[in-house]
This record gives C-alpha cells, sequence and structure tokens, in this order.
C-alpha cells in the first residue's frame, strides 16, 4: 500500500473523472490533497467527507502569491487553526517560473510557517532554483527540526543534504523515473528511508511509463519501484517506509476522528 503524499486532485482535468481514478488507485491507501485556492479548499473539504482516505493540505502556491495570497491567507489560516488541515502548503519560493515577485514570494513564504508553527501543522514546500533562499529564510523563521516535506525535489546532491540535515523529508516525484535524471536518481540512492516520501503530483509528471499521460496516484507504483530498484532493496520496503513516514507526519491530525481508527488498523 502506498501514501501518495502529493496529489491535485480537484484541478479541472482530474476532478470530473475521480471516482474511476480512485477505483484504479486501489493500491494507494491515503492520498494528500493539496488545495490552492478557495475553490479547491472547499472541494477539497467536499472530497475528505466522502473519501476518509483523502486528507487536505493549503496554501496559495508561490505562482499565484500576487494575485491571490492576501485574499486566500485568511481562508487557509482558518481552516488550519479549525484542524481541517494536515499540513501548511504548497509554500515556497519559485525563481525558475517566477510568476510572482521573488519579494512577494518571500513575504508569503514567511507568513505560511508563522502559521504552520502556530498550528504545529506540517510545512511543505515547492522550491525550484531558490534553494539558497529557502534555507536562509526558513533558518530565521522556522524552528530546526520542525516537520517539513521538501516536495517534488529536483534539486542537487548538496541541496538535498541540507533538507536532511534539518530533519525535513524529502519527496519524489515521478520525475526520478525519467531518463535525463540521473542526478536525481543518485540522491533517492542516498536519502535514507526514513525521511523519503513519494508523490505523483497528480494531474502532472507522469512517470515514465505513462509519460505523456494525466498522471494519477496509481501511478506512484512506477516511482516506487524505480527507488528500489536503485537503493537495491525491495519495492515492499520502500512503500512500507514512505507509507510510515507519511503516517508518522499526519497521524492524529485532521478533523476526522475516523481517520485516526483508519491509521491504527494498518
Ligand atoms: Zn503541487
Amino acid at each position: 500500500m502506498f501514501f501518495d503524499s502529493h496529489a491535485h486532485l480537484t484541478s479541472e482535468s482530474v476532478l470530473p473523472h475521480l471516482e474511476e481514478i480512485l477505483k484504479r488507485a486501489q493500491n494507494v491507501q491515503h492520498i494528500l490533497n493539496i488545495c490552492t485556492d478557495q475553490v479547491t479548499l472547499s472541494e477539497g473539504m467536499h472530497l475528505v467527507k466522502k473519501h476518509p482516505h483523502i486528507f487536505n493540505a493549503g496554501a496559495t502556491t508561490p505562482h499565484d502569491v500576487e494575485t491571490e495570497g492576501e485574499i486566500a491567507f485568511p481562508m487557509f489560516e482558518k481552516a488550519a487553526f479549525e484542524k481541517k488541515l494536515v499540513a501548511i502548503g504548497e509554500t515556497g519560493l519559485d525563481y525558475y517560473n517566477a510568476e510572482s515577485p521573488f519579494s512577494l514570494q518571500k513575504k508569503f513564504l514567511i507568513k505560511y510557517l508563522h502559521l504552520a508553527n502556530e498550528t504545529k501543522l506540517p510545512v511543505i514546500f515547492h522550491c525550484r532554483e531558490a534553494f539558497k533562499d529557502l534555507f536562509s529564510i526558513t533558518d530565521l523563521e522556522y524552528p530546526r527540526n520542525a516537520p517539513a516535506i521538501l516536495h517534488c525535489f529536483t534539486g542537487s546532491m548538496q541541496e538535498a543534504e541540507e533538507v536532511l540535515k534539518r530533519g525535513w523529508y524529502l519527496s519524489l516525484s515521478g520525475i526520478v523515473t525519467f531518463k535525463k535524471s540521473e542526478n536525481l536518481r543518485e540522491v533517492a540512492k542516498m536519502v535514507p528511508l526514513t525521511q523519503l516520501l513519494i508523490e505523483t503530483d497528480t494531474p502532472y509528471l507522469a512517470p515514465l511509463k505513462h509519460r505523456g499521460r494525466q498522471n494519477e496516484p496509481a501511478f506512484i507504483a512506477e516511482t516506487a519501484q524505480c527507488i528500489a530498484d536503485v537503493k537495491k532493496v525491495s519495492l515492499e520496503e520502500v512503500a512500507k517506509a514512505t507509507f510510515e513516514n507519511g503516517e508518522k507526519l499526519f497521524k492524529g491530525l485532521g478533523h476526522d476522528v475516523d481517520k485516526k481508527k483508519l491509521f491504527k488498523s494498518i
């Protein structure tokens, strides 16, 4: 059984087909759904009522902070304090696809770091070509060893080491299966199973065999197999470790009492 630690299940291309998509994902026990605005947050709230194995995280992405940051922050803040979210994110810095000014990305990263710390929720980082600033800001604004996840990691070995040094989890997506991702597979080899998560980032980044198609949680098996191959461990070991890490991070969080029972039964 897998824990898909990052999926956008309410994105426009996924939601109309969600029932079939979830049916195909019999191998996925838990999915962390990422809400990024008012619409996806309210859809996410409906989703968790219907599907007890889905959890919500929420924040404005670094791309959208210029247009939506101020409006959306109080909404995510409220949801976090009401325990409707199990994590804050994805927040962070993207200097590669900089759709919002760097200064605003930093401002909202800090706001979300403070929110995560106040609510004691893990924070999920999106970071592209901005690790230097991400590390210096978090070192100042977020307690060392407080829970954090570097989602869809695509950085260098040295950046991976910096992530791990801070006690954060490093999450690998289908990108690790791509032919050109030799460096990322070296990172996968190095990351201890105790700090590893896996994700699909549905609907983006389908792994190699499904490339060109829309990604979905069922495809996480291919990413896990690739990691197992480079680490020379069994698929079950990767599944179990990443599942337990997800469980440890999100257990007992959120609003649904039944979910706590569900975790216990595994
Ligand atoms: Zn995402």
